[in-house]
């Protein structure tokens, strides 16, 4: 017998959705009012107090997010940008879609985050802009990226992604930057099914991000349709279909006034995995460090074919059949045969991140767990290492 049977499938980063997200969405549908409309706009003004930023955008993902911010550096052919090799794709495809060409630096071993000496080691005349990844919800060390940033005037877009309840010195991830992207998609901290932000406090390329967003069109088309009498828009550049829906937004009114909560459960998710492996051959998150929170969106563990016995491939698949749903955060970026072919790239080059990516298993950590789900996944993950 499995550690849960088929029909007890514990689904990697299933969403805790209450009857508030419910009502909001229904309330949504029955006052006709699908699109970009006034639950967008609250939505937009919550989540820039909740991290303390003058200015947000709603989009419809956080990859939107990353090419509107990338698209409003205007990166002429050659500029480049330098992000990190454990990421999400959408990272580097937002670089190479907005112009720039991406360029990578490795991450530290511990936090697995981009190194800021990596970094430098990278800067030419072409370099336009940083783009770290708060890895896991574990801040990037913001003191030596925003002095890079400054010595060498270039932008710094933040993927936060990861990243909601971060902060750095008691500041918001998202908010050191020229601007941050967040994610909204089904498996994050705050989901609405797909969804994203980008946050700044430049009320000028955030203006242009907003008509960006919405075809290049000068103003709020959905302010069009109300009862203020009809109103022409002008085109003003060639922008793209990236707006926010009322009906996600909906969702997220009530995911973001409850963030706080889940955080405590995720944390206490966290402990409880930090306490049952302690004793096991197996990597594990490095603590906090002081004057950060770490937002606990990923428990990423290690799993080393020769300590533990197991490969990880291996480890993954027996999860799975033990009824625990399992994530890869990530195969680093050069793994994949598109930047190979295009840039020349091979893992070795970045030996830390591929190492991680090769090793790496990030275990459900879902507020929505329950104590019983929790010892589920302890108990299937010391059968395996048990059974070597
Ligand atoms: C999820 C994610 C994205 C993309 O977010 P979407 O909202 O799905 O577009 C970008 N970067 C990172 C690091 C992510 O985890």
């Amino acid at each position: 017998m499995p550690v849960r049977p088929k029909e007890r499938f514990l689904v990697f980063g299933s969403p805790l959705i209450l009857q508030e997200e419910v009502d909001e969405v229904v309330a949504s549908m029955r006052s006709g009012w699908l699109g970009t409309g006034p639950k967008v706009a609250r939505f937009q003004s919550d989540f820039a107090a909740y991290v303390g930023a003058p200015h947000a955008a709603a989009l419809n993902s956080c990859t939107a997010a990353l090419h509107l911010a990338l698209v409003a550096l205007d990166l002429k052919p050659g500029d480049e940008v330098i992000t990190t090799p454990l990421t999400f794709c959408a990272s580097v495809n937002a670089i190479i879609h907005a112009g720039g060409t991406p360029v990578l630096a490795d991450v530290d071993p511990r936090t697995m985050n981009i190194d800021p000496e990596r970094v430098r080691e990278k800067i030419t005349p072409r370099t336009k802009a940083i783009l770290p990844v708060h890895f896991a919800g574990r801040s990037c060390d913001m003191d030596a990226l925003t002095s890079l940033a400054r010595e060498h005037g270039l932008f710094l877009v933040e993927d936060c992604a990861h990243a909601i309840e971060t902060t750095w010195r008691g500041r918001h991830a998202g908010t050191f930057g020229d601007l941050g992207c967040f994610s909204f998609y089904a498996t994050k901290n705050v989901a609405t099914g797909e969804g994203g932000m980008v946050v700044s406090s430049d009320a000028e390329r955030m203006a242009r991000i907003k008509i960006l967003g919405l075809h290049g069109m000068s103003a709020d088309a959905w302010k069009r349709f109300g009862d203020e009498g009809y109103k022409h828009y002008f085109v003003v550049e060639a922008g793209f279909k990236y707006n926010m829906m009322d009906l996600q937004a909906a969702i997220g009114i009530h995911q973001l006034a409850r963030v706080e909560e889940n955080h405590v459960r995720r944390r206490a998710v966290w402990e409880m995995y930090d306490r049952a492996f302690a004793d096991l051959p197996l990597g594990l998150p490095a603590p906090e460090e002081p004057n950060t929170r770490h937002a606990r969106h990923l428990y990423t563990i290690l799993v080393d074919e020769a300590r533990c016995g197991v490969s990880r491939d291996d480890f993954l698949t027996r999860m799975t059949r033990e009824g625990i749903g399992v994530g890869v955060h990530y195969l680093s970026v050069p793994e994949h045969p598109y930047y190979q072919q295009r840039y020349g790239w091979r893992p070795e080059d970045w030996p830390e991140a591929m190492t991680i990516g090769r090793r790496t298993v990030s275990l459900p950590l879902s507020p929505k767990l329950s104590d019983a789900d929790v010892a589920d996944v302890i108990e299937a993950v010391r059968l395996i290492l048990s059974e070597g």
